[in-house]
């Protein structure tokens, strides 16, 4: 029997109430469909369990309480913590921390020992659960760095154990590194090289995690090996992708016409901007306003003829850097509707609330160009999925070269999202170029995000995977 567990923060799942009774209901989010894709594959169903583990957004007891006789393709195991370690862990250490220093923000970052206190706990945690669950024949793939040291808590208990770990956000220079005080690096590096295989999205990624392994454990580094004593451990860039179909086939869907044809009605004979992001500093929504205000301040004739529709996703609201981003953001959107637009016409048309799936490719199909300027980015889905969903090959993504999906679309407008000149330039250079340019860019850029989706994503990592551990067998 072997058996996959799966490991990320929170279950893919939601508990809902239906009257008296509660019942869980998993939700498709990209990983869960990107696995299942793959292990779906007749060759590949070589897991007779698959085991989703993560922290449960319930009780334990309204857990148990609910109906769990769903005929879900994983089951779940949650992980309890209380509250006051789930806030060190995740709003503390892991966003508080990990998540600005590992995206160029190191002044946001905020070393209280609490944080780095609950961080550890609660990685212990899901060691202790899976301890009593796992045993060496199954396969272990952790996910994020929210379980940065769960590999190494893992190989000490389970010497044979087959463990993957893939890193979703960029990993930074070790002159950003080395900012964490070092015995929490240690426990950092360490616990990452509990893995047999370690993922990122990017080759830059990589290195500079060997950088930090050199300068922090001392030990060799040969390639794209790391020995260590009994086990090595192998490094290698998988660029996450995106379930290219169900952007592609999804965006001529009559629900997702209706929105793109309400979208064309709306905006008139108007050039349509568009940008989606969650609420965070990283995803630089300030320099894409200054840039798009530049843009029409050098372009006056542009005035009435061009609308920007930016939508802000709520996210981490609990985090103050978060709350007070969102009241800047407004302040400025007001000031700059104020300042450029008048009576009749406002520059940026904004929404801060969730979209749904149609009103998202509805937006992707119906711009003329999507603006896309994060200061740093692991990847960026949004941009291959705007890419994925124009069937007619129209559209014009500008893109921050920060961006790990930059390596992937060369053929977008690339800019520096700290140069607003460069952005005002290249949203006039987008809005004017021509239906045949954009068809060969758009062409290109689409093919390499359906030639590399998130099934090769995941194919590329198991077959990586299962290398190191038949290597090791041998070894044994
Ligand atoms: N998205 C979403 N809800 C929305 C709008 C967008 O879940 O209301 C999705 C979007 O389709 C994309 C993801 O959120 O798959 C954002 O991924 P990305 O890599 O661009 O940024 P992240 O939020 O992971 O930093």
């Amino acid at each position: 029997m072997s058996r996959l567990f799966i490991i990320s923060n929170r279950l893919p799942i939601t508990i809902e109430k239906n009257g008296e009774n509660y019942f869980y209901r998993p939700s498709s989010g990209g990983l869960v469909s990107a696995i299942s894709a793959y292990l779906g594959q007749e060759a590949n169903s070589r897991f007779t369990r698959k085991v989703w583990v993560g922290v449960s957004d319930c009780s334990e007891k309204l857990w148990k309480s609910a109906d769990s006789g769903i005929n879900a393709e994983y089951e779940f195991m949650p992980v309890f913590v209380s509250p006051k370690h789930y806030e060190q862990y995740y709003d503390g250490f892991s966003n508080s921390v990990l998540w600005p220093l590992f995206h160029y923000f190191p002044s946001f970052a905020d070393y209280q020992p609490s944080f780095f206190e609950g961080y550890h706990k609660v990685n212990a945690k899901f060691a202790e659960e899976l301890e009593q669950t796992i045993d060496a024949r199954d396969t272990v793939w952790i996910h994020d760095y929210h379980l940065l040291p769960l590999a190494g808590m893992l190989r000490e208990k389970f010497p044979q154990l087959t463990i993957g770990f893939f890193l979703h956000i960029p990993f930074p220079s070790y002159e950003l590194f080395r900012v964490i005080p070092r015995e929490w690096q240690h426990e950092l590096i360490n616990g990452m090289l509990g893995a047999d295989v370690i993922g990122f999205h990017t080759e830059d990624y990589l290195e500079h995690f060997l950088t930090c392994v050199q300068k922090v454990m001392k030990v060799t580094v040969q390639g794209r090996t790391i020995r260590r004593s009994g086990r090595d451990v192998r490094v290698g860039a998988f660029p996450i992708g995106i379930d290219f179909k169900r952007f592609h086939e999804g965006s001529s869907d009559r629900a997702v016409l209706l929105k793109r044809s309400e979208y064309l009605r709306s905006k008139q004979d108007k050039k349509l901007i568009f940008s989606v992001d969650r609420l965070d500093y990283s995803k630089g929504v300030f320099n894409r306003l200054k840039g798009y205000g530049e843009f029409l301040v050098q372009n006056p004739h542009y005035k009435e003829k061009v609308v920007f529709a930016l939508v802000i996703v709520p996210s981490r609201d609990s985090i103050r850097k978060y709350a007070e981003r969102k009241k800047m953001i407004d302040e400025y959107i007001g000031n700059l509707n104020s300042r450029l637009g008048n009576i009749n016409w406002q520059p940026v048309m904004y929404q801060y609330g969730h979209l749904s799936f149609e009103e998202l490719l509805g937006l992707y199909t119906a711009c003329d160009l999507a603006l896309i300027t994060p200061i740093r980015d692991g990847m960026n889905l949004v941009a291959k999925e705007f890419v994925a969903s124009r069937r007619d090959k129209q559209g014009v993504l500008v893109l921050s070269e920060m961006a790990g999906a930059a390596n992937q679309l060369a053929e977008a407008l690339l800019i520096n999202p700290n140069d607003r000149r460069e952005i005002s330039r290249m949203i006039k250079v987008g809005l004017e170029m021509s239906p045949d340019e954009q068809e060969s860019r758009m062409t290109a850029m689409q093919e390499s995000v359906r030639s590399y989706d998130v099934v090769t994503w995941a194919k590329q990592f198991f077959t990586a995977l299962d290398r190191v551990s038949a290597e090791q067998i041998k070894k044994e």
